[in-house]
């Protein structure tokens, strides 16, 4: 059973029909690109993954079944959601950044502890990070601590929002070796939204190209890149 599954799913707003009748499901345990030019959907289709859009016809298919919108904060807790700019909280110090989900739903402090030790050191965070404050962190590392937050609850879904594309690209080629090097380790469903095609081809083990509102390819990275002449790829160069 796939995680998640759109049928016939469109978005309206007001007069914009920011995604039309789409129908697609995303494999498990694998790194599904979404990439297209900027007012495409991506960002709609991602946020009604997580609920934080509610289509306006069609059915999100999330976990089995279809989205339960008084339940969605329990839902939610299964789907990390990381961003451009991160939201990390500036009053609260990394550790209680990281550690947040913990505190809330009541995990035992010390297999919280345990868990923020394992991803910081997944990404590169010393311990002497956990008593910075966000503003004393570069950006990489912002986005870094970022990540561990999503990850503190092992969600089996993990939805990143162009949460990269503020970052220096040696920064970004290091995260991105992190990223992967977590999927090796603990294998989750990711959807990742990038307008960068480099990017998309990179992390991706599925692509697929939105384009106004529709999907114009989806398929295995390793299908598109044998086909070099494909058409897909060559809409990618305007993009
Ligand atoms: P992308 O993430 O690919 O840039 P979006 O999903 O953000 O695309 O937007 C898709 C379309 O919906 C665009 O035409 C955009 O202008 C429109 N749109 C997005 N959010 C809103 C909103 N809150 N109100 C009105 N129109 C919106």
């Amino acid at each position: 059973m796939s995680l998640i599954r759109f049928e016939n799913v469109s978005h309206y707003y007001n007069e914009t029909q920011a995604l039309k009748g789409l129908t697609f499901e995303i494999d498990n345990r694998k790194i599904t690109a979404i990439a297209g030019k900027s007012g495409s959907g991506k960002s709609t289709l991602l946020q009604i993954i997580n609920g934080l859009i509610r289509p306006s016809s069609g059915s999100a298919i999330v976990f089995g079944s279809m989205l339960d919108y008084r339940k969605i904060n329990e839902t939610r807790l299964k789907i990390g959601y990381s961003v451009q700019g991160t939201g990390l909280f500036p009053h609260m110090t990394v550790y209680e950044n990281i550690s947040l989900l913990g505190r809330i739903t009541g995990q035992l402090k010390h297999v919280t502890e345990m868990r923020v030790d394992f991803l910081m050191s997944l990404v590169n965070l010393t311990p002497l990070f956990k008593t910075k404050y966000p503003y004393q962190l570069s950006g990489g590392e912002q986005q870094r601590v970022g990540l561990c937050r999503a990850m503190l609850l092992n969600p089996p879904v993990f939805l990143l929002d162009e949460a990269f594309g503020a970052l220096d690209p040696e920064t970004r080629n290091e995260i991105h070796a992190e990223l992967l090097n977590m999927q090796k380790l603990e294998p989750r469903t990711i959807v990742l939204v990038t307008h960068d095609l480099k990017e998309a081809l990179k992390l991706s083990d599925n692509l697929m190209l939105l384009n106004e509102g529709e999907i114009m390819q989806y398929a295995p990275k390793e299908k598109i890149l044998s086909e070099p002449a494909n058409e897909f790829v060559r809409n990618f160069t305007t993009i």
